[in-house]
């Protein structure tokens, strides 16, 4: 909705699909720029599949008659997008960081290469685009949309759903995190990590890690794994500790609030990103600082 109401475009409909009643899910969809809400309740919908979802978007853009579609770019939204784009004979354009109307279609901003490089990209036609996670503030306020119904009649797919897993206990969501630390290949060994809970525990952080800790060298789960290939985190505090600052690391922290490095390299390109660096050991920088903060937070 941020995205879209960005564009200046003013109307903006949101598709809500669901299973049974999905009204309070309406309402707290009502924000500011959102004119219609298209609700599509199925039993089929009550689980993810790709095919049913774009069946019922297909059939609320029948209704809505859109000339762009918005999609949040997680692994689901982005199977859905390429597969709606053919079905509607739109284009697809991912990841859009930056959006703009140019003549009837778009144009965008994307990371390409790793990182290293901003490609803009145009769809002359009308296009159904992802939108990164977290690339924009939530939308706030309150506004009064017209609320439609749309029938749906979904069909039998190749893929059935045969059940679900709930993954275990105790992880977090470093995602939704508003204060992260995060180790990197500067810690010597995986026991040493444990010098980072106390620093964690009084900032209420998650830890996470770069990519030699978690992928490689599995000191800590990959869904901790911050970069091009792990996830993306947006917090109000990121503390980056034994971190070299490669680009694929800085792809998935760089929207962070303020950042604080800590490295025994003052050369280290971490320190070109952050607001705050320490030069030092972090052997002996993590637990005098754990400490001073305890001291001035009192916690
Ligand atoms: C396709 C692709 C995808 C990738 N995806 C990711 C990703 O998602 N996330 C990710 O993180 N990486 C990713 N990488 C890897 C990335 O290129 C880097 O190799 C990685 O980020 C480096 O991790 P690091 O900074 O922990 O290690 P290093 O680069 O080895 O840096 C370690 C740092 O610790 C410092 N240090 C050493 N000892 C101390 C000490 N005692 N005190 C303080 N500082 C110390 C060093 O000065 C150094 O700067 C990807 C690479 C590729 C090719």
């Amino acid at each position: 909705v941020s995205a879209s109401t960005k564009l200046g475009s003013g109307q903006t409909s949101v598709a809500l699909l669901g299973n049974g009643d999905l009204s309070s899910q309406a309402k707290s969809l009502s924000v500011n720029g959102v004119s219609h809400i298209y609700l599509v309740s199925d039993v089929a919908l009550q689980q993810f599949g790709a095919e049913t979802v774009v069946d019922a978007l297909e059939a609320v853009s029948t209704q809505s008659t859109p000339d762009l579609v918005l999609i949040a770019g997680s692994r689901r939204g982005k199977e859905v997008a390429a597969r709606l784009a053919t079905r509607l004979k739109f284009g697809c354009v991912s990841d859009a960081l930056k959006l703009g109307k140019e003549g009837g279609g778009v144009v965008a901003n994307r990371l390409v290469w790793g990182g290293n490089a901003i490609a803009t990209v145009t769809s002359k036609e009308k296009a159904v685009v992802t939108i990164p996670l977290r690339a924009n503030e939530r939308s706030s306020g309150s506004s009064n949309p017209e609320i439609k119904k749309v029938e749906f009649s979904p069909k039998t797919r190749g893929a059935t759903f045969i059940q679900r897993k709930e993954k275990s206990a105790g992880q977090v969501d470093i995602k939704q995190a508003e204060v992260v630390v995060s180790a990197g290949r500067g810690f010597k060994k995986k026991e040493d990590l444990a010098i980072l809970n106390g620093l964690a525990s009084v900032l209420k952080a998650v830890i996470g890690g770069s990519r030699p800790l978690t992928s490689d060298l599995g000191w800590m789960p990959e869904d901790r794994q911050v970069g091009l290939s792990g996830v993306t985190v947006k917090p109000k505090l990121y503390v980056a500790v034994g971190i070299s600052g490669q680009i694929q690391h800085l792809t998935g922290m760089r929207d962070s609030k303020i950042v604080v490095a800590i490295n025994n390299d003052k050369n280290a390109p971490i320190f070109q990103e952050c607001d705050y660096g320490i030069v030092g050991d972090l052997y002996q920088v993590v637990p005098e600082l754990s400490k001073a903060l305890k001291a001035k937070l009192g916690r």
